[in-house]
């Protein structure tokens, strides 16, 4: 059996539709027009992923400004009005956030359309990619819960519910993103795993987590620059989600200092292992990937083993992202055959 191939989740926007390689871009349309070409654009990404040879797509993320804001701005409860500026991810940034004014309930759907029109596109496998508890809690002021583990529930329950309807208009696999996980090692422990199985309890279909060492952006990077030569993050999350109910587990491997063997504390769930660097505008051969694989296949079964980018590629060029996601299932079927 050749190894699926699958994204993080995000793609970057047409410059047509959004101010291009950032993370947080003003859209360049409004109302209709900005409907039309949001579908223009998932069109393509979608179409990018299967000429690629990708085998579980993602609608690329062209409904949404940024893969946290674009969910908790449309929860009651969360005023996008009032945005302050917070450290997040352990204070790794500053980001201009929304605020927490009431409680969080989840009164309309909020990426349901976009995916049902993603359905028609393709027959094949469909992902979407939904902010998980930890990751919201993290990148919202809090002005009503004082717990972040009471907020972190209030936005499982809501997930939950958005879930449902996803599953019901045919998404193949539900991934929560959660790069807050690699940050706060003692609230995954308490509480954060928790807050993930209750957002995915019951949710008949795929079920995956991202864990990241986020964008290839300048304070990531300057990050990843101070965490040493051996990233020692993964062999503290990884085994708390193996007893987690989730399927499937999303992490970064290409280019970085990520040391294999910790796949091995993967229990018994599907890696998704990060095979494209997204921090980097070089784009990788079809060998490079396969070396990667090679990599994770020392410690995991090949049954277990999903190739992936190592995260989303909104920041990136258009043409650089898409020639990586063709090295991406190239390397994968290269190490298929065994080459
Ligand atoms: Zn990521």
């Amino acid at each position: 059996m050749p190894f699926s191939t699958t994204i993080a989740g995000s793609l970057p926007k047409p410059a047509w539709l959004a101010e291009p390689e950032r993370i947080f871009p003003s859209w360049r349309l409004e109302g209709t027009d900005l409907a039309e070409a949001q579908r223009d654009a998932t069109r393509i990404a979608v179409s990018e992923q299967v000429r690629a040879g990708i085998d579980v797509v993602t609608d690329g993320e062209q409904n949404r400004k940024h893969f946290v804001h674009g969910f908790a701005e449309r929860l009651a409860g969360v005023d996008s009005g009032r945005r302050q500026k917070r450290g997040i991810r352990g204070d790794r940034y500053e980001a201009v956030c929304p605020t927490v004014t009431g409680h969080v309930r989840r009164t309309a759907p909020i990426h349901v359309d976009e995916m049902r029109f993603a359905r028609t596109l393709t027959h094949g496998p469909l992902k979407v990619t939904i902010p998980g508890p930890m990751t919201l809690v993290d990148t919202v002021v809090d002005e009503t819960y004082g717990s972040r583990s009471d907020l972190a529930f209030a936005f499982a329950r809501a997930i939950r519910e958005e879930i449902a309807e996803l599953v019901a208009v045919g998404v193949d696999v539900v991934q929560l993103d959660e790069p807050a996980f690699n940050v706060y090692f003692d609230e995954v422990a308490a509480w954060g795993i928790d807050a993930l199985d209750t957002a995915l309890n019951g949710a008949g279909c795929t079920t995956a987590v991202h864990v990241c060492y986020g964008y290839g952006i300048p304070a990531n990077v300057q990050w990843k620059a101070n965490l040493g030569e051996r990233w020692d993050q993964y062999a503290h999350v990884l085994p708390l989600l193996a007893k987690s109910a989730v399927q499937q587990i999303s992490i970064e491997l290409a280019g970085s200092h990520v040391p294999p063997e910790v796949l091995a504390l993967a229990g018994d769930k599907v890696v998704a292992v990060g095979v494209i660097d997204v921090a980097s505008d070089r784009v990788e051969t079809p060998d490079d990937v396969r070396a990667t694989i090679e990599l994770a296949r020392r410690h995991l079964p090949d049954e277990r083993i999903v190739c992936s980018t190592n995260c989303g590629m909104a920041p990136m060029a258009r043409e650089i992202a898409y020639a990586k996601l063709r090295s991406l299932a190239e390397g994968a079927l290269l190490a298929s055959v065994g080459l």
